[in-house]
């Protein structure tokens, strides 16, 4: 097989989608108005965001008026964590989250500590699952918000959101999911869910990057977190990013429009990959849940392979995958998300996600089939522990 460029990092980001490109064409060009201005400049742009926002509200079966525009996901994270804390903290300042969340929420949840709020962060089961009873168990009445993520960017492991929504719903606890994952891979009804707060971000949805979106349902006290002009209804100043809102609104309506069969085509090809890896590389792990799991994620631990090594080899193959989250790379600490499924820290470095996108095919696969044994086994050949244990007892 010659050469390739394959790309598995896809819940690091997407491409922009051709269709999404076209759309914002126009706004990075001729149509530069500012949305607030009141000629028609202003009001074209202004048509456009109107346009994108009832695009986004009907993909996740909300009003247009509960949706605003945000600079990325994590400020979507950050405003709906921080934002609802501040605004009632007059009734209770305790939260609720999970030890494998997003770092925009895990340390937003930290900052908050500082500032004297009591945060409990949920352990979750080896499939990295929460359990609802633990949730519903940790409410006390000083409990002002809940926020667990929908899908996991590592593992992805997909969360019982609909029963954590109707204990929120019953114990009157503000409920707010990460779904920037989740988007574009499960269907998404805030309504269904129960959810009260809900992030998504463009560039995880073949959108552009640097745009995310914030669904706040009616009557949320929620406090701002960006001050200035009367943009987004007074909620969240500075001029809007015309273009990538727009682009947001083709990027939400294609994932809604395509979901089923993305989802199936992401399925097939995830698991030909989980089964080919299994039959082909001994001492594997697969991280996540078995089925409960987005469709476009493989997670394996190797055992004695340092996972920054594999991304190495990987990527001189011409193959990009990552050893976690992007956010984590660079850094030699393990992932905080497999080590809460409770692999050892060797396990945990020994990590590899790839994460699949519409740009890839059935070819994709057999080449990183044909090329990661053999990379799996040079890397191994080089362990001493390898071969003290060869033939003897592993631990996975
Ligand atoms: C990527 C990601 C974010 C952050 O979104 P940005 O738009 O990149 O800031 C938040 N949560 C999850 C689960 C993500 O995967």
């Amino acid at each position: 097989m010659e050469k390739r460029r394959i790309y598995v990092d896809n819940s690091a980001t997407t491409p922009i989608h051709p269709q999404v490109l076209e759309e914002m064409m126009p706004y990075l060009t001729e149509s530069y108005g500012n949305p607030s201005s009141i000629h028609f400049f202003g009001r074209e742009a202004r048509k456009a965001m109107d346009k994108a926002r009832e695009r986004v509200a009907l993909g996740l079966g909300a009003k247009t008026e509960e949706i605003y525009f945000t600079g990325s996901g994590t400020e979507a994270d950050n405003w709906a964590v921080k934002g609802v804390a501040f605004a009632n903290k007059k009734k209770g300042n305790h939260i609720i989250t999970t030890k494998i969340e997003h770092h925009a929420i895990l340390h937003t949840c930290e900052y908050l500590e500082k500032q004297g709020f009591d945060v409990t962060y949920l352990d979750v089961d080896e499939y990295g699952l929460v359990n609802p009873d633990d949730v519903e168990n940790a409410i006390n009445d000083r409990t002002i918000l809940i926020s667990v993520m929908f899908a996991n960017n590592e593992i992805g492991t997909i969360q019982p959101i609909e029963e954590i929504g109707k204990i929120a719903k019953k114990r009157a606890v503000y409920f707010h999911t990460d779904a920037v994952q989740a988007m574009g891979n499960v269907d998404i009804n805030v309504d269904k869910l129960g959810v009260d707060l809900l992030s998504i971000s463009g560039h995880k949805i073949m959108g552009p990057k640097g745009i995310g979106a914030l669904y706040v349902r009616k009557g949320t006290r929620i406090d701002n977190l960006i001050h200035g002009g009367a943009q987004e209804r007074k909620r969240r100043s500075g001029t809007e990013n015309v273009a990538a809102v727009v682009g947001m609104g083709k990027a939400v309506q294609l994932a809604v429009e395509n979901l089923d069969q993305h989802v199936r085509k992401m399925t097939s090809l995830r698991d030909a990959l989980i089964d080919g890896i299994k039959e082909r590389i001994p001492h594997v792990r697969l991280n996540g849940h078995p089925s409960q799991r987005l469709a476009n994620n493989v997670n394996f631990s190797f055992e004695f392979v340092e996972g920054e090594a594999l991304l190495l080899s990987l990527d001189m193959e011409g193959i990009a995958a990552s050893s976690g989250s992007a956010c984590t790379s660079g850094s030699l600490d393990p992932s905080h998300v497999l080590l809460a499924i409770g692999l050892s820290h060797e396990t945990a470095h020994g990590s590899l996600r790839m994460s699949l996108g519409e740009i890839n095919t059935r070819e994709d696969i057999d080449y990183i089939l044909d090329k990661l044994p053999a990379i799996v086994e040079k890397l191994r050949a080089l362990s001493p522990l390898f071969k003290q244990c060869e033939g003897g007892k592993v631990s996975v």
